[in-house]
């Protein structure tokens, strides 16, 4: 008979996999958490969390390592005409990655799961009713295999479940001089030509800014971003050695979230919002979603990961469909949006709200076509 080292191996301890295995521990299941580095580790990301990622999170209370809220959005067209709006209390904060996500690793760990830091899986396989993990150090059994591990997830890899397509964005970590310069808004440019856009946040001592695009490659993006940062003088607190990229997976119609018995969450799956790039909260919901899910097959429901695929494409990815849209629109017609939409007040207040995670896409599109028909039918 086959000997199991836990019921359940999460691999990757970033905020999808930190959730699954808090919550799969919180029920009682022996769960067994692999993260390559050492934590705490730098993660190349805003680190804007919205009220909805908050919510997620509950009980768990993250204000111990909230770096700021934010209580501006400012919106900057192509031309340079920039609105501003004040955001309600506590819609969107931000975080760095390091404390965030070892403060999240932490709470799995307190709920009972086991965490080997520095050592990375390098391979995964079916085995009879079970999953056989690889690592540089040892090889595990588990009942059930989830992937969490981020944007180039050797899970998904190794179970031809990798998303096709992709977004990039880039961070600048700007000099603690940076952030006195600044009004302690977030600011977002929408440049023509550019498929996405440029981002300034504030952290509690500095400022992080970058770039977030669909296309494959910018060309000359170190004098977008320095321009951009020009734009506001901070360009003298950016250190090139601290700019680093990475891809954001995006799933899509056909993509599958589980097989044998793994599934992906997170990055992994490419579950982020394919307009904004922010995967924080989705790659939380997708890591309870994973949790609840694993606990229904644990439990004996043998149908749950294809349950589990079925639930990400009805609950997630019809969400992320509606924000393709929106970026599609946006990105190809920004000084047209802008000018006619977005900058104006009632907009902009619906689009924070949007960001905050109050409402969803699907919801926004709704009432812009309500909107659409009423004006048509009053025409
Ligand atoms: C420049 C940039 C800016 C961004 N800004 C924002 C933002 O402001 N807000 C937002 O919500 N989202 C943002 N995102 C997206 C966000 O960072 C991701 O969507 C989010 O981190 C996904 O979480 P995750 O848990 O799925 O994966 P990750 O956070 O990537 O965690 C995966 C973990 O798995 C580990 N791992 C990887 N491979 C292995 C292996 N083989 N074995 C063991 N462990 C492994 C990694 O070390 C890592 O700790 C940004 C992304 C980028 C690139």
């Amino acid at each position: 008979m086959t000997r199991y080292d836990a019921d359940v191996v999460v691999v990757g301890s970033g905020p999808a996999g930190a959730t699954a295995a808090r919550l799969l521990a919180g029920w009682g299941i022996s769960v067994l958490l692999i993260e390559k580095l050492r934590l705490p580790r730098y993660k190349p990301c805003g680190g804007a969390i919205t009220k909805r990622t908050i919510q997620l999170l509950a009980p768990l209370d993250i204000s111990p390592v909230v770096e700021t809220w934010v209580h501006k959005l400012t919106v900057q067209s192509p031309d340079g005409d920039s609105f501003t709006v004040d955001l309600p209390d506590q819609l969107i904060a931000t975080v760095m990655r390091d404390k965030f996500d070892t403060y999240l690793a932490d709470a799995a760990i307190v709920a009972g799961a086991k965490l080997k830091t520095q050592e990375q899986v390098l391979r995964c396989e079916q085995i009879n009713e079970g999953m056989e993990i690889v690592t540089t150090k040892q090889t595990y059994r588990s009942l059930l295999l989830i992937g969490a591990d981020g944007a180039n997830s050797v899970v998904a890899q190794q179970l031809g479940l990798k998303p096709k397509r992709r977004a990039f964005s880039l961070v600048a970590e700007l000099a603690t001089e940076a952030k006195e310069r600044w009004d302690g808004n977030i600011h977002l440019y929408f440049p023509i030509a550019f498929n996405g856009y440029a981002w300034c946040f504030p952290k509690g001592k500095h400022l992080s800014a970058g770039l977030y695009t669909h296309l494959r490659f910018v060309p000359g993006w170190r004098d977008w971003l320095y321009r951009y940062l020009a734009s506001f003088e901070l360009h003298d607190c950016l250190d090139w050695r601290k700019v680093k990229g990475h891809i954001i997976p995006i799933a899509d119609k056909n993509s599958s979230f589980h097989r044998g018995n793994a599934i992906v969450a997170g990055d992994a799956a490419g579950v982020a919002d394919p307009f904004t790039g922010e995967g924080i909260s989705w790659a939380i919901y997708t890591g309870r979603m994973a949790a609840a899910f694993a606990r229904a097959f644990l439990e004996g429901e043998r149908d749950a990961l294809v349950d589990y695929t079925r639930a990400v494409h009805e609950e997630v990815l019809g969400e992320m469909k509606a924000a393709h849209w929106f970026a599609r629109i946006l990105f190809t017609f920004p000084q047209f949006c802008c000018q006619h939409f977005l900058c104006r007040e009632p907009v902009l207040r619906n689009f924070a709200r949007l960001l905050g995670g109050e409402v969803s896409y699907r919801q926004l599109w709704q009432k812009a076509l309500r909107k659409g028909l009423l004006l048509f039918m009053n025409s």
